[in-house]
C-alpha cells in the first residue's frame, strides 16, 4: 500500500510553528476527529492509560449530534440536546482539545499537521468520519458540488448544514421536494427514511401542499414503505431502486433510470466514502477487483492500519471487517464502541501487555411515526466464530406507544462522551 505524506504538500500548514513536539513522559496519543468515535477514544484513553498525554483535534468548535437531529429539524427536539461543548468534555476527562483543521499526517515521522501547528504522536487514532462523493454526479466539476452543498444540503455532515436544512424546511411553500438516498454503504442506513417520515409529518400537520419525492437506489425499506403508504399517501412518493443518472442543480432537474424530475427544492444526498484524510494518507482498502473500496482498511481484531501498529481507525471511516456481513453499520454508538476498543489497544501497548480481544455492539432508535410516537429499536451484536471471522446478529423490534426510551439512550451516550448529567 502506497502511503502519501501530506506535510510537504500543504505549505500553509507547514509554515505554522510546531507545537510541543517532544512526547510527554508516558507517550502521546493524538486523536483526529471529535465525533462519536474520537470523543470516546479520548475519554477512554484517559481512564485506561492516565500516564499518556491525549490530544483531541477537530475542525468544529462545538460538537453537533446527528442522532436526534431529524427530530430537531421538524421541531421535535431541543437544540441543546444536540450541541455539546468540546472544551468542557476535555476538562472533565483531562485531555486537551485543539480546534483546528488537520491538513496532513506524516506516518513516517509521526506528525499531524494542523492549522494550529504540528503535533508529534506515539499513537494516532484516526476518526474523521465520511466525505460526500459528488464526483459520482458531477465528475470534476467542483462548482456544481459547492452549489449543491449550499442550496440543497444533505445535512449528513453534522453542523452548519443542519441549520441550512431547517431554514429550508421552514421556508418551504409547496411543490416537489426531492430527497435522494445514498447507495449503501452510508452512515446510519435508516436515517434518510426517518427524516423522510418526519418531513412528511411536517407537511401533513402544517397543511403544506407539497410532496416529498424519495429517490432511493437501494432495495425498498419495507417498514417505511408501509408507513409512507398508510400515513402519508398524499405527502410521499417513494421510488426504491431508482438510480440517479444525472443531476442538474442549476435547472433543478434529476434524471433517474425511469424518470425526469423537476423539483421545487431538494435534499440531495450523494454517495459517501471515507473522509479525505484516509484517502490522503493512502489508507483506502481494495475490492476484490483491485479497485479502491472507498473506505479505510484496518485489522478487524485490533483496528490498526495494515503495516502500522501505531495508527488505529475508528468509526464510519472503516472498510469491511467480515466476509459475512462486510462493514459494521455506521452508527454513533458503534463508533463510540470502536473508540473504546482502540483506547484499550493503545493502553495495552503503552503498558507493554497484550490487549484483550474485543468487539463492539450498537443500539439504534428510529422514529417511525411521531404521533403517536412509534419507534424501531435495532440492536446489533458481534462475536468471533471459531475461525476468527466476525459474526453479526441484528435484532429489530417495533416499539409502539414508545415513551422516552430513545431520549434515555441519547442521555446515556452524551453522559459517556461529555460527562454530562442532564
Ligand atoms: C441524520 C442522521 C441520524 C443519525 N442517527 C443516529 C442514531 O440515532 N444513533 C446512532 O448510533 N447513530 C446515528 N447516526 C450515525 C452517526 O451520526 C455516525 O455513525 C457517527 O457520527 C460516526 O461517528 P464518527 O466519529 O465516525 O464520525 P463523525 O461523527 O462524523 O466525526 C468525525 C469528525 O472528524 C472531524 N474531521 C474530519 N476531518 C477533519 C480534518 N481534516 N480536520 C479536523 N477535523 C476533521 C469532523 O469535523 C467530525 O467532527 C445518524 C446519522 C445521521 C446522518
Amino acid at each position: 500500500m502506497k502511503r502519501r505524506t501530506l506535510l510537504t504538500a500543504l505549505l500553509g500548514f507547514c509554515a505554522l510553528p510546531r507545537r510541543s513536539l517532544a512526547s510527554a513522559t508516558g507517550g502521546r496519543v493524538v486523536v483526529v476527529g471529535g465525533g462519536w468515535g474520537g470523543l470516546s477514544a479520548a475519554r477512554h484513553l484517559r481512564a485506561l492509560a492516565p500516564q499518556l498525554d491525549v490530544i483531541l483535534i477537530d475542525r468544529r468548535a462545538e460538537f453537533w449530534s446527528q442522532p436526534l437531529s431529524n427530530r430537531w429539524l421538524v421541531g421535535l427536539a431541543r437544540g441543546d440536546w444536540l450541541r455539546h461543548d468540546y472544551r468542557r468534555a476535555a476538562q472533565h476527562f483531562g485531555y486537551r482539545f485543539v480546534n483546528a483543521e488537520v491538513g496532513g499526517i506524516d506516518l513516517q515521522s509521526r506528525q499531524v499537521a494542523t492549522s494550529a501547528g504540528s503535533f508529534g504522536y506515539d499513537w494516532l487514532v484516526l476518526a474523521p468520519g465520511i466525505r460526500e462523493d459528488f464526483s459520482a454526479w458531477y465528475g470534476v466539476d467542483r462548482d456544481a458540488a459547492a452549489y449543491t452543498r449550499r442550496h440543497f444540503p444533505s445535512a449528513f455532515p453534522a453542523g452548519a448544514e443542519h441549520l441550512a436544512l431547517k431554514a429550508k424546511l421552514e421556508a418551504f411553500q409547496g411543490g416537489d421536494l426531492v430527497m435522494t438516498v445514498p447507495p449503501l454503504p452510508y452512515r446510519c442506513p435508516p436515517a434518510p427514511y426517518e427524516r423522510a417520515g418526519l418531513i412528511a409529518w411536517w407537511l401533513k400537520t402544517r397543511n403544506i401542499k407539497g410532496r416529498l419525492v424519495i429517490l432511493d437506489p437501494n432495495l425498498p425499506m419495507l417498514s417505511f414503505d408501509r408507513i409512507f403508504r398508510e400515513s402519508y399517501r398524499d405527502q410521499v412518493t417513494y421510488q426504491p431502486q431508482a438510480q440517479v443518472r444525472s443531476v442538474d442543480p442549476y435547472q433543478r432537474r434529476i434524471v433517474t433510470d425511469f424518470d425526469t424530475i423537476d423539483f421545487a427544492d431538494a435534499v440531495l444526498m450523494p454517495p459517501q466514502q471515507a473522509a479525505d484524510l484516509a484517502w490522503d494518507g493512502g489508507l483506502i482498502g481494495r475490492n476484490t477487483d483491485g479497485r479502491p473500496s472507498g473506505w479505510a482498511a484496518c485489522d478487524p481484531s485490533t483496528l490498526a492500519v495494515p503495516g502500522d501498529e501505531r495508527v488505529f481507525l475508528v468509526g464510519d471511516v472503516i472498510d469491511k471487517v467480515s466476509p459475512l456481513f462486510g462493514q459494521y453499520p455506521k452508527t454513533g454508538q458503534l463508533a463510540a464502541a470502536l473508540g473504546r476498543i482502540a483506547a484499550t489497544q493503545i493502553a495495552a501497548r503503552a503498558a507493554g501487555t497484550a490487549a484483550p480481544k474485543q468487539l463492539p455492539d450498537s443500539t439504534c432508535y428510529v422514529v417511525n411515526r411521531p404521533e403517536p410516537k412509534e419507534l424501531t429499536r435495532i440492536e446489533t451484536a458481534y462475536r468471533w466464530r471459531g475461525d476468527d471471522v466476525i459474526q453479526q446478529t441484528v435484532r429489530q423490534q417495533h416499539v409502539p406507544q414508545a415513551v422516552e426510551e430513545d431520549l434515555d439512550w441519547a442521555r446515556r451516550q452524551f453522559a459517556e462522551l461529555f460527562g454530562t448529567t442532564g
